[in-house]
């Protein structure tokens, strides 16, 4: 008899599956809560007409990486696509890692970062972030040069915390140190804080974009990297030829020809945001500081409350869904209904002693 076992590093894993169950209200996944406009939703039918289905995608994604270029005032020939930045982060740790290099986190952070690191038999080592959620840049640079680690990674602006660290202290990071930094900038289109223009300066910077959040375009998978010309030339000779499918590149393309709507639609965002966050802190202040609500960059919220578990099941109940982590929330900004809904349930919880039982 034969036998056959997984092995190690895979053994345990279990199928990432975000959420079960169907919800009125979606405020989990920072999303875009906003529809395509219609002239791009023209654009894009437009485009799948035109499709040559028999082909296989050009696998240098040139016109969607150009339109991307156009928009982001930078130089095509520093831009890869990936099929979402998520495979370009599982594209670029495989690469430029090799099993037992020492990569560099900060916690708390997006997870998906130490999980590729562990496919690829590197070593984590993590970084506690101040008790205030910040990075300390000092501390960082100080671990990254005792540790000798290859590759520093994080998202700025932070998913989870909203918060952002400004330009100038990413650049003293990335001077300061021999490792490749990867910059995760998944929220910067909320920001003002992008070092993108700049990337290519940098023999040590990769920055990662994504359509999945400011653009509405999760569906789709688009992501890239903005980095100089050799660290370019290698993530394109790794990833695989036809990562990025026609579909995507075209509707990306299409995308990009709308600077001026895409503006706008970051825009709603931003004030949705805005909206959420302000009601939150009045709720904040009414209710005697149970909670406390994070500056944010970015296009959701985050909050910590030692009643996280038991407001998340109470919006659950009223079919709310928001990101749940040990002792925090995380919500994203949604229509103003859906705004006027989540906060009007913590509300509930927090004041009308829905949560006092
Ligand atoms: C959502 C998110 C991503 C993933 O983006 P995709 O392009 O949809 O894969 C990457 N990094 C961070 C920090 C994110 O929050």
């Amino acid at each position: 008899m034969m036998s056959y076992s997984l092995n190690r590093k895979i053994r345990d894993l279990k199928p990432y599956d975000p959420i079960e169950g169907e919800y009125r209200i979606r405020l989990d996944a920072n999303e875009s809560f906003l529809p395509v406009p219609e002239e791009i939703k023209t654009g894009i039918l437009q485009a799948v007409e035109e499709t040559a289905f028999h082909r296989y995608p050009d696998s240098l994604a040139k016109e969607v990486s150009a339109a991307f270029a156009d928009y982001y005032e930078v130089d095509p020939k520093h831009v890869a696509v990936g099929n979402g930045s998520d495979e370009s982060i599982s594209v670029i740790l495989s690469a430029f890692l090799m099993k037992g290099d020492k990569i560099l986190t900060v916690s708390p952070d997006f997870s998906m970062y130490r999980f590729y690191a562990s496919i690829v038999e590197a070593e984590s080592v993590v970084l506690e972030k101040e008790e205030d959620l910040t990075i300390s840049v000092d501390k960082l640079i100080k671990t990254a040069n005792e540790q000798k680690v290859r590759m520093i990674i994080f998202s700025n602006p932070c998913n989870p915390t909203s918060l952002g660290l400004q330009r100038d202290e990413v650049r003293r990071l990335i001077r300061s140190v021999d490792a490749l930094v990867v910059l995760d900038e998944a929220y910067m289109d909320f920001w003002d804080q992008s070092l993108l223009r700049e990337a290519a300066q940098y023999e040590n910077l990769i920055i990662l974009r994504t359509c999945s959040k400011a653009f509405g375009m999760a569906a789709i998978r688009l992501g890239f990297s903005v980095a100089n010309e050799t660290l370019t030339n290698a993530i394109k000779a790794v990833k695989s030829p036809y990562n990025s499918n026609t579909l995507t590149q075209k509707i990306g393309a299409e995308l990009f020809r709308h600077p001026t709507l895409l503006h706008q639609g970051i825009q709603e965002i931003v004030d949705s945001k805005q909206a959420l966050y302000r009601n939150m802190k009045e709720l904040e202040a009414s209710c005697h500081e149970e909670i406390l609500v994070y500056e944010s960059c970015t296009n959701f919220i985050f909050i910590r409350t030692e009643k996280a578990k038991q407001i998340y099941d109470f919006l659950l109940i009223q079919s709310i869904a928001v990101r749940l982590f040990p002792g925090y929330l995380r919500i994203s900004a949604g229509n103003a209904q859906e705004n006027a809904a989540v906060v009007a349930a913590c509300r509930q919880f927090l004041l009308e002693g829905e949560g006092k039982a």
